[in-house]
């Protein structure tokens, strides 16, 4: 017999964690940035690392937004293939959700509901919804705000099999150093590698939003992340794009199956100001 879930439960958590992300950057973000304010070799580079560190624990203290770009909300929703959703429209619980945490959150207005005509929908919503089907009976609903600082500073790639490992370091590199300071660095690189043009970007979104804490389990793709890392700090870059060595925070990576053919890779980018929450139902 199926678990009977009413919608008005996931409309409630889209809410609170919208907020909750909003106001509180994550410990595994902010406890590498005041990691980050010790190792950082450059003067400039320190004072901005404490400031971006102050300006977080004030922004959790206080209960306001800890950036004026409150983002695009994106949700990913895990449910449970035992689990009947009742009471009304998933899709539109999801957006009333949103709606209501950014009301009750006072985040920024930034979305439109066009691409083209670019009317701002002056209520956050929609969300980006991806919705996957696990086993179980119970609904994991995970919460992420996207600045478009580092989201526009996002790139896609369909390597060739001949590009190899090599070819997917480059790739990575060139767009956190393309990226500069625009993309709010220190960041949080997240990479998909593999399946399609479109799951290759998600692989990437959910990379990104995955605690930086967390090493990839495969001991190859670790030793990437790794590597991509030292390689990344390397550009100089450094906090706000001002010089340093602390130039990412952490490089997180998902694979996936793909064709003899191809070599999708997708590296989203996540600011210093990496938002998300998750909760299960
Ligand atoms: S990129 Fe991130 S830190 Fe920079 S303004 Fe946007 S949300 Fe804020």
């Amino acid at each position: 017999m199926p678990r009977q879930l009413h919608v008005d439960a996931i409309r409630q958590a889209v809410a609170e964690l919208l907020v909750e992300a909003n106001y509180c950057i994550g410990d595994d973000v902010l406890d590498a940035l005041r990691q980050a304010a010790e190792e950082e070799q450059s003067p400039l580079g320190r004072d901005i690392l404490a400031q971006l560190v102050a300006n977080y624990e004030l922004a959790r203290q206080e209960r306001v937004p800890a950036c004026q770009d409150t983002g695009l909300t994106i949700v990913f929703l895990a449910i449970g293939q035992d689990v009947h959703l009742v009471g009304g429209d998933l899709r539109q619980a999801v957006d009333a959700g949103v709606r209501e945490g950014s009301k009750t959150g006072f985040l920024r207005n930034s979305v439109v509901g066009d691409p083209l005509l670019r009317r701002n929908t002056g209520d956050n919503g929609p969300a980006v919804l991806h919705i996957d089907i696990i086993p179980g009976d119970r609904v994991h609903v995970t919460v992420a705000c996207k600045g478009f600082g580092s989201e526009n500073k996002s790139r896609l790639a369909m390597l060739t099999p001949a590009d190899g490992i090599e070819g997917v370091k480059r790739f990575v590199v060139e767009t956190v150093e393309r990226a500069g300071a625009q993309a709010c660095p220190p960041v949080i690189v997240g990479v998909g590698i593999g399946g399609s043009f479109e799951l290759a970007a998600r692989l990437s979104k959910q990379a990104v939003i995955r605690p930086i804490t967390q090493r990839h389990p495969r001991p190859d793709i670790r030793a990437l992340e790794e590597e991509l890392l030292e390689e990344i700090n390397r550009l100089g870059i450094g906090p706000q794009g001002l010089g340093g060595i602390k130039t990412a925070l952490a490089v997180n990576i998902e694979v996936y199956p793909t064709h003899i053919a191809g070599l999708p890779v997708a590296v989203n980018i996540g600011c210093h100001s990496n938002r998300h929450r998750d909760m299960w139902l």
